[in-house]
């Protein structure tokens, strides 16, 4: 995003990149995951097929297929970014990056090294799953997220660690795909960071789907055996299963890069930034996972549209994370935009919390999706909208009319007052709003 927005605006741009341009978004999260999600969907509408009327047709998934399917959108996605960047004039390195001084650094690739002098630099090397002490990530039975898309077969027993945003995403796509799921949850709710309201209606359908939670329970141990692997937890638990998912969070990927040698400060690995995303060397900015604040694509992609304009002198306005909408691809979705009611009422906000459950849409019912609700947060005294929470069919789509009304500092009234289609999914918006 960075190099398309400074390329569009006259820059001179080379962008090195030592995978594949899209970066691991294209080919190990994001993309790879939604497209596990999109076939995990089909697999529950295929289960579900008889309640509209439909013979249930009970296929199994074609491993194989899906992850050659995902192979090709990354290929795809990435290729089609290469040729927009290509056109607007980027010079694309395919190699490794580090600086060897304030203004200059050095690309290996497979021809040679290349010297690189810039006036503006721009950290974005990601992160990389975090693999604790107590476990060998084999790639064959004790995996993390990057080694979940080849599996070849639906594993018979998946043990997910780590109930936040990734684990649960995967619990759910296993659990569609007819494995049998353990997921360790070292706390007493999946999604620990999250309203309680939103995590119960997410291990409701885990129990219902037969996941079985382990509450409680902090992974401590990881062994391979003849047949499986084995899970030890701190309460003296354990669990066998056919194979371990370890989505116990990230690190970032800045070894080697040469922030010595730029004089750029590091945190523990994590590059601070400043509002407009620059180091502590002014011309040098970082963005995405990289800097430590919300791990998301679409974070990262703000963060790179907003810093190439600063880089290039252009006033901006700083990113306002309390503004960020974000989703989890669960079976309900849960999306949600603005602060979450405990976070509001701490920062001393009266709100006004206003809830209908889908239930009472008639669309939802139409299509047999009746699980879920909408909240909406707001100002009881200016009546602005604050934020919202959805849970349910399409929330991830759903939320962008709440996000809108957050950026745009909406009044919950316009919300009442938009006039939307019949019957629908978005009807619940403005029935929560009023
Ligand atoms: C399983 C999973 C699913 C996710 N799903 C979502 C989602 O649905 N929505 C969402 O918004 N976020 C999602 N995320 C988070 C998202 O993937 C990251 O926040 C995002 O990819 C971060 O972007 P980035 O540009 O910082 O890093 P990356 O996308 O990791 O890109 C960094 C790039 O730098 C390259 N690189 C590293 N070092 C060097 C070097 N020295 N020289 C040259 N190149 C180098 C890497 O090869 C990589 O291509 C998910 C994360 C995971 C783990």
């Amino acid at each position: 995003m960075a190099a398309t927005v400074a390329a569009s605006l006259g820059a001179d741009v080379t962008l090195v990149e030592s995978s594949i341009i899209g970066g691991a978004a294209h080919l190990w999260d994001c993309i790879p995951s939604k497209t596990m999600v999109a076939s995990s969907i089909r697999m529950n509408s295929i289960r579900n097929a008889e309640k509209l009327g439909f013979a249930a047709d009970q296929s199994p998934v074609d491993l194989k297929r899906l992850a050659a399917r995902m192979d090709t959108i990354a290929t795809d996605l990435s290729e089609n970014t290469s040729e927009v960047l290509e056109d607007q004039g980027v010079r694309l390195i395919m190699g490794r990056g580090r600086f060897v001084g304030p203004h200059q650094a050095i690309a290996t690739t497979a021809e040679g090294d290349i010297d690189i002098g810039f006036d503006v630099a721009l950290i974005s090397t990601g992160s990389a799953p975090r693999v604790p002490d107590w476990a060998t990530v084999d790639r064959t039975r004790i995996l993390t997220t990057r080694d979940a898309y080849h599996l070849g077969e639906v594993p018979e027993h998946m043990i997910v660690i780590g109930s936040g945003v990734t684990g649960v995403e995967f619990v759910s796509i296993f659990a569609s795909m007819g494995s049998r799921v353990t997921l360790l949850v070292s706390r007493q709710q999946v999604l620990p960071h999250r309203d309680a309201e939103v995590a119960a209606a997410l291990e409701e359908d885990f129990l219902e789907r037969g996941v079985k939670l382990l509450k409680g329970a902090r992974a401590i141990g990881a062994v391979v055996t003849d047949d499986g692997v084995v899970v030890t937890a701190d309460d003296g638990r354990s669990v066998t299963g056919s194979h371990v998912l370890l989505a116990i969070g990230s690190i970032p990927l800045t070894a080697n890069l040469g922030l010595e040698a730029a004089g750029v400060e590091d945190d523990g690995g994590y590059v601070p930034v400043d509002e407009f995303q620059r180091t502590n060397v002014p011309h040098i900015y970082a963005a995405g996972d990289v800097t430590g604040k919300l791990p998301l694509s679409s974070v990262a992609s703000m963060q790179g549209r907003k810093l190439a304009r600063h880089a290039l002198g252009y006033q901006v306005k700083p990113l306002d994370y309390s503004k960020v909408a974000q989703a989890i691809f669960a079976e309900p979705e849960i999306a949600s935009v603005g602060l979450e009611e405990a976070d509001l009422a701490a920062a001393g906000r009266r709100i006004r919390s206003t809830k209908v459950p889908f239930a009472s849409n008639s669309r939802s019912v139409i299509q047999g999706q009746e699980r879920g609700f909408v909240k909406v947060f707001s100002d009881p005294a200016t009546h602005e909208v604050l934020g919202g929470t959805i849970v349910g069919h399409r929330a991830s789509e759903l939320i962008g009319i709440l996000a809108l009304a957050v950026q745009g500092r909406l009044h919950v009234e316009t919300l009442v007052e938009t006039l939307m289609v019949h019957p629908s999914l978005s009807e619940s918006l403005t029935e929560a709003a009023d």
